[in-house]
């Protein structure tokens, strides 16, 4: 049994939707105190989270919601770094200016945000930063991602330096990296393009946001304190096979 995390105040960037509002369901359900932001408003978000609109690529903005935090819950124990884009654009028709969406959001906009979290985070004595990575780009790639493949490989970078500079505030810094996660997007695509999916995952089925949610958690717990600079796949073991062949022997 892990210590209870009940009264740690949590911030997930991006968590209006998809994955981080799956993080945020989880940590709340634990008694956390979670603060989630996202760029517009939503309705009907879990019980006990309350939401902050803000960009995580202007650094104004993230300064804003860690100060926002720090008032309303008293500080920041847990900042997971979940806001991300992924439009798809192959090379050759990708613009300077599409680099750069993604490359703000998904890479500048986490470093922003842990950065404008840091006081807080350094303050708590025991904070954890979480970062959303994905299997795309350290693991995988993927057609039409070449900028989105960068920045979650980016992110890892970050990862492994600053886990470097904050162990002296007692503070770790790792990544869960997801496969393919059941969100509202996803589940647009249709029945036949999830059975397809699923069928190439040796788990058989497609990831839960709670899925997330929970090695969040993991990550989170005073019991992972010795962990940092790390990352960890959640993807129901779909970047295993090495080939087709392998997986259709199964
Ligand atoms: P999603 O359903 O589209 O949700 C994205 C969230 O990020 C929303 O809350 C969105 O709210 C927010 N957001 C986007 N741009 C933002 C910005 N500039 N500033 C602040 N918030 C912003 O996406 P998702 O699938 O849950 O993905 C979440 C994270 O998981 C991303 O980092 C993604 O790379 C990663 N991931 C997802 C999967 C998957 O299968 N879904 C797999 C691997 C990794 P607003 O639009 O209102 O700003």
């Amino acid at each position: 049994m892990f210590t209870s995390l009940a009264g740690r105040s949590v911030v997930v960037t991006g968590g209006t939707k998809g994955i981080g509002r799956g993080i945020a369901a989880v940590f709340a359900r634990e008694g956390a105190r979670v603060l989630v932001t996202g760029r517009h408003p939503v309705d009907g978000l879990p019980p006990g989270v309350a939401f902050a609109a803000g960009d995580v690529a202007d650094a104004e903005s993230c300064e804003r919601i860690a100060d926002l935090a720090v008032s309303l819950h008293g500080g920041i124990d847990v900042l997971c770094a979940n806001a991300g884009i992924f439009p798809d654009k192959r090379l050759e028709d990708m613009t300077a200016a599409d680099i750069d969406e993604v490359l703000g959001t998904n890479l500048k906009g986490t470093m922003l945000a842990v950065k404008a979290c840091l006081p807080a985070l350094t303050a708590s004595g025991r904070g954890r930063v979480i970062l959303t990575s994905s299997i795309t780009g350290p693991v995988t790639g993927f057609p039409g991602w070449t900028h989105y493949g960068a920045s979650k490989a980016g992110q890892l970078g970050f990862m492994r330096t600053a886990a470097m500079e904050l162990a002296p505030r007692g503070i770790t810094v790792n990544a869960v990296l997801p496969g393919n996660i059941l969100t509202e997007g996803l589940a647009d695509l249709g029945e036949d393009y999830l059975r397809g999916m699923e069928a190439a995952i040796p788990l058989r089925r497609l990831g839960t946001v709670e899925d997330i949610g929970h090695a969040c958690l993991f990550l989170a717990a005073e019991e992972a304190g010795y962990i940092t600079g790390h990352s960890l796949v959640v993807d129901g073991g779909q970047v295993l096979p090495e080939s087709q062949d392998a997986l259709g022997q199964m």
